[in-house]
């Protein structure tokens, strides 16, 4: 038997579109709110076998399912490429190659990020007690991913959620409904057993569906309008939700950087996916003094880009994914024109194609006045702003409702440090920008409105399993003193405890010690 049921066709279909010629890609069975409630009960009861298996078991089964995509690579590209506009070539470098290496660092990694450890009780220690810390998995973990990253965000999640024992359900985005359900043959050509990850497809009802179907957390990846819906909903089973929102992620240049790569970083930051990224490059602070150069460059540079369909190597600019978010390009471009600020290149859709092509348009004279420096924009534009001052660029890059990821360039290591630290943002790139992502090892998560918790890294695997605490007392043969009944010489006790064995110090505790001695003789009698 299949090892991930698609879930049956009701009421409708979703239809594929690739959004660079508009021919269909496929369709896909609509799953109903009961059909998303049966698919969350078979999850919970394949989790009590799964539970069980050991780390290295687990291993097996992702290393198995890695074998699996690799096989399938280049087909598995065409198919990213067609569903959501992105060339070939990005949907191998930033969505094929992050996740195979996230896949083998958790299979490999899990049992011993999550080893049970000793905790340091401090002055309990001396009473004879111990504190060890396991972790538990949760059971059910939805996933609910964009469809701007439909392949590498929600595979890398079901491989961390399931390494850590749970079970998975995934409703894929409605843009790229064929990708998700790729991400479920994966599994089950790598023989998971029956019910281990299971695929519903449907839009923004079935997400709900799935939320109100309470499973035991929910892995949110889209817009903060969403992440707040859905936080409002899981609150009524308290389940608790990971929420992987938007970003409008600064980029600071000052004058010492090296001008040629970060002219380099700004136009792949910004450009890359069609500008698409929750870490895109979507503003840009350069020290006044160099403004003129980097521009130079950075206008030189995107006017050498190739625009074109996904399928083609040549193509570096693909198409954007949806009619809505070419839209929301076209406002923010608007909204720089009548606010002043100068387009140098690009500010219009593509004349040369009927597809959804917007040209990367690179915007001078923008300031944090102007909509367009505040909404997240998620396309592929990018606006120049200056600025004179270390402090004036921090202020600048946290003038932000979003905090996901920012860059900061400069030849002064003491200097990148030291801005990065103040920069109110999840990740924070000296010298780089946009890829931490792809880093599996490393926490994602952002500050202020670009979410809450992380996915990814140790911090990521916390959010997947709960923390079991056991406390033993290994010379359990005397009464504590904190115990029943109370009396005039329990108060005194519990007063003097206060500043001695609350201090956390031993000798001052010592003086506690003939007082204790009183206290356990009275519970005694
Ligand atoms: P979206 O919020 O419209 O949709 C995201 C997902 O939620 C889709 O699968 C959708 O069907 C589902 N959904 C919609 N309404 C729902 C509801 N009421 N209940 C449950 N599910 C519902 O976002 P989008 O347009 O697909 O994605 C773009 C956004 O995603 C951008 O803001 C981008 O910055 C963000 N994003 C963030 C990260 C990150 O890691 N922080 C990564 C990628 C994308």
């Amino acid at each position: 038997m299949s090892a991930v049921i698609q879930v049956p066709i009701t009421n409708d279909e979703i239809v594929s579109y690739n959004p660079a010629t508009g021919a269909e890609v496929g369709r896909v069975a609509q799953s109903s709110p009961d059909e998303v409630k049966a698919a969350v009960e078979r999850g919970r009861t394949a989790f009590q076998a799964w539970k069980k298996t050991s780390f290295a078991e687990r291993n097996a089964y992702i290393m198995k399912a890695r074998e699996v995509l690799i096989s399938e690579m280049d087909e598995i590209a065409r198919l990213i490429s067609d569903e959501s506009g992105k060339p070939v070539a990005e949907a191998l470098s930033m969505e094929i190659a992050p996740v195979l290496d996230l896949m083998q660092y958790f299979a490999r990694n899990t049992e011993k990020l999550l080893k049970p450890s000793k905790i340091n009780i401090g002055l309990y220690a001396l009473l004879g007690r111990s504190s060890r810390i396991t972790y538990h998995p949760l059971g059910v973990v939805g996933i609910i991913p964009a469809w701007n990253y439909p392949f590498s965000i929600p595979l890398g999640e079901a491989v961390m959620a399931l390494m850590a024992g749970n079970t998975v359900v995934i409703k894929p985005s409605e843009l790229t409904p064929l990708t998700g359900i790729k991400i479920g043959e994966i599994f089950e050509k790598a023989s998971l057993p029956q019910d281990c990850v299971q695929i519903v497809s449907g839009a923004g009802a079935t997400g709900a569906a799935l939320v109100d179907a309470a499973p035991d957390k929910i892995m949110f990846t889209g817009s903060v309008a969403t992440g707040k819906k859905i936080a409002a909903a899981a609150a009524k089973n308290l389940t608790s939700v990971v929420l992987e929102l938007g970003g409008k992620d600064p980029m600071i240049v000052f004058a010492d950087a090296n001008l040629e790569l970060a002219s380099g970083a700004a136009v792949w930051g910004a450009f890359c996916n069609s500008g698409q990224s929750c870490s895109s490059v979507e503003r840009l602070y350069v020290e006044e003094s160099v403004a003129a150069e980097l521009t130079r460059r950075i206008v030189e540079k995107t006017k050498q880009i190739n625009q074109g369909t996904g399928d083609k190597e040549t193509t570096s600019i693909g198409a954007m994914s949806s009619e809505r978010q070419i839209a929301i390009v076209e406002d923010h471009v608007e909204d720089f024109r009548a606010a002043g600020a100068k387009i140098e290149t690009g500010g219009r859709r593509n004349p040369e194609f009927e597809g959804l092509f917007y040209e990367p348009t690179v915007i001078t004279n923008a300031n944090n006045d102007m909509r367009a420096m505040q909404e997240e924009t998620f396309g592929p534009t990018l606006p120049i702003a200056t600025f004179s001052t270390e402090q004036e660029a921090i202020r600048l890059a946290n003038d932000s409702e979003f905090g996901l990821t920012a860059s900061v360039w400069t030849r002064d290591s003491a200097k990148g440090q030291r801005v990065a630290a103040q920069i109110e943002a999840g990740s924070v790139c000296v010298n780089e920008v946009l890829y931490t992502h792809g880093i599996g090892q490393t926490p994602w998560g952002g500050f202020k409105n670009s979410g809450r918790g992380r996915t990814h890294g140790r911090e990521g695997l916390m959010e997947l399993v709960q923390p079991q605490h056991i406390h033993t007392n290994h010379v359990a043969l005397l009464p504590d003193a904190w115990w029943m009944p109370y009396s005039a010489n329990a108060v005194a006790t519990f007063r003097k405890m206060t500043t001695t064995f609350a201090t956390g110090s031993l000798i001052k505790t010592t003086t506690l010690l003939p007082q204790l001695w009183k206290r356990i003789m009275e519970l005694r009698k």
